[in-house]
């Protein structure tokens, strides 16, 4: 059997991705800080995370107060606000997060995170449809 080792994560923004990576990674027994503004959302998150708060990541005081620096993986997944996505990746890289994931929504926004240093960048529907494509073509698969 297959156990993983048991890490720690924050996850910034619990809309459909962040919720889902999110409740995964508590699934294969992994810890996670989730945080988003959205009081409603950090409720919803209250049985599916190790802690969750409501905190803004753009505002470097909330990050270090967090003790987000102590974190070696943060997922970004803040979709719509492109700027608040860019300043909080920015901010975690200098406060020395290791490995920072960030859900990209246009090319634009992944090339300044590309720049900032983010360390991985992901597009979701587009990843998702390149292995949809990639299964439907596999020639195991006759019907679906
Ligand atoms: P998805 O497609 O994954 O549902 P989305 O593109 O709809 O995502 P948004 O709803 O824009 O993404 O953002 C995801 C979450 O990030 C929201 O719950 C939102 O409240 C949260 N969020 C946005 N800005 C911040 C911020 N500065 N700090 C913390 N959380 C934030």
């Amino acid at each position: 059997d297959f156990v993983a080792i048991k890490k720690q994560f924050v996850i910034i923004g619990l809309g459909r991705f962040g919720g889902s990576v999110c409740k995964e990674l508590i699934k294969q027994g992994h810890e996670v800080l989730a945080v988003d503004t959205d009081e409603h959302k950090v409720n919803d998150f209250a049985k599916f995370a190790t802690h969750a708060v409501v905190a803004n990541s753009t505002d470097e005081e909330t990050l270090r107060s967090l003790g987000v620096r102590n974190f070696e993986n943060v997922v970004v997944a803040i979709g719509d606000n492109i700027q608040a996505s860019i300043l909080t990746t920015l901010l975690l890289k200098e406060l020395g997060v290791k490995n920072v994931l960030v859900k990209a929504k246009n090319d634009y926004h992944h090339k300044v995170l590309e720049k900032i240093g983010a360390d991985h960048i992901v597009h979701p529907e587009k990843d998702m449809g390149r292995r949809v494509a990639q299964h439907l073509s596999d020639d195991k698969i006759i019907d679906f």
